[in-house]
């Protein structure tokens, strides 16, 4: 076994493991007990590549980026998840755990969400397979995110405001907690990211595998010749695009691994959440991870000009990738994502989600040589984010 997988008491290094109240441990240890037998059967993975075909419309492309690489002096490569079903990646992983609550004889479904972006991946799946949809969300998202609780309700989902705490997604977090320990029999709780206790990370990081499973193969037939790339680059949020952007390339050491994180109005001002760089080791949503908290432990509310990123902790695979050196981990601001949003656009008519742009604005960070190529995530469109594209730009 890979030394970058999680072992099997559900740890990457001292990071991940499963903190949770103890009322809770029954349904995560259902869940560990039966989450790798489901997704190595053959029946989950006929079923589950069958709709990342015919109803995500994967594979996503790999797309050379020409004007880029004029630009940038190397090979810019794009991995289109974008072109994904609903518009981003989180499709691949609600789609592959709804099938695991399936299996496992669950009839209802419960997320918690910030932006909506997970919610409505979730409302969507619930849709598909008829089966009954809760969305916890702070109150103070609700009333942010209108088009996407505009969404998750056309598609029969009913979302529940959380009105404790500051009324975002750590509230919504642990109402939603609380609702699947008062309903352990017939509810799933399906999380958004490669965060969470074990098996969570483990089993997202594994639903999220099949952008680097394709981006590897399409590589080696687009690219005359090469092997591998010398970069793979994602932006960093909780981190589950990147998880599956780097996973077939974990054991090939010689591909550069880069994560980006959103530094927010500056790594060194109050305004960030760059929770690797700027934050230190603790234990959120039942793992142990980094996060950006207080001296005393209080978690600090993170900011970015990009929702999706906008998250105080990040999956414990990151936090022990990053320390062991696999993973190089740098952070764009909110203007350097803008910058770098108009720049696709305008070089090669893509329109990315502002998370994704962070991705982006990572390449002027790296010292590119000639030939190099650089595969670049695309976790998402950027339709969500014309308000602010709107207002930044005067459009
Ligand atoms: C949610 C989201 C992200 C951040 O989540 P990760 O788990 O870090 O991938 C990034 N990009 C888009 C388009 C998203 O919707």
């Amino acid at each position: 076994m890979s030394k970058y997988q999680v072992n099997n008491n559900g740890y990457y290094g001292r990071f991940g493991g499963q903190y949770v109240p103890e009322m809770l441990y029954p349904n995560v240890e259902t869940l560990r007990h039966s989450y790798l037998d489901i997704i190595n059967s053959d029946s989950f993975q006929k079923e589950y590549k069958e709709l990342l075909k015919n109803y995500v419309g994967r594979p996503t492309p790999l797309t050379l980026a020409k004007r880029m690489s004029a630009e940038y002096n190397a090979n810019i490569w794009l991995k289109r998840e974008d072109c994904a079903h609903t518009g981003a990646h989180k499709i691949n992983n609600a789609i592959g755990q709804i099938l695991i609550a399936r299996h496992m004889g669950k009839t209802r479904i419960i997320a918690e969400t910030g932006a909506g972006q997970h919610g409505v991946a979730t409302a969507t799946v619930c849709a598909m397979f008829g089966m009954k949809c809760a969305v916890y969300m702070g109150e103070v998202d609700i009333e942010r995110q209108a088009p996407n609780v505009a969404r998750m309700k056309m598609l029969g989902a009913e979302v529940i405001p959380a009105v404790s705490g500051n009324m975002t997604l750590k509230d919504a977090t642990n109402e939603a907690l609380r609702d699947w320990i008062s309903n352990p029999e017939d509810t799933f709780y399906l999380i958004g990211s490669v965060v969470g206790p074990h098996p969570y990370p483990d089993m997202v990081a594994k639903l999220q595998a099949i952008i680097s499973e394709e981006s590897k193969s399409q590589f080696r037939e687009q690219s005359g010749g090469k092997d591998l790339p010398d970069y793979v680059v994602a932006c960093i949020g909780g981190g589950s695009n990147a998880a599956g952007s780097f996973y077939y390339y974990l054991n090939d050491e010689n591909v550069r691994l880069i994560a980006i994180e959103a530094a927010g109005l500056g790594l060194n001002s109050k305004d960030t959440a760059a929770s690797i760089s700027r934050g230190s080791e603790g234990i959120i949503h039942g793992s142990r991870t980094m996060l950006m908290q207080t001296d005393d432990g209080q978690i600090i509310e993170p900011y970015s000009i990009s929702a999706g990123l906008d998250y105080p902790g990040v999956g414990p695979l990151h936090s022990f990738l990053s320390e062991c050196g696999r993973e190089t981990v740098l952070a764009a601001t909110d203007q350097e994502a803008l910058d770098a949003a108009i720049e696709l656009t305008r070089l090669e008519g893509i329109i990315p989600a502002l998370e994704s742009a962070h991705a982006l604005a990572g390449l002027r960070k790296l010292k590119l040589k000639k030939n190099d190529n650089v595969i670049v995530t695309i976790s998402g469109r950027g339709d969500k984010d014309m308000a602010t594209y709107m207002n930044r730009f005067n459009l």
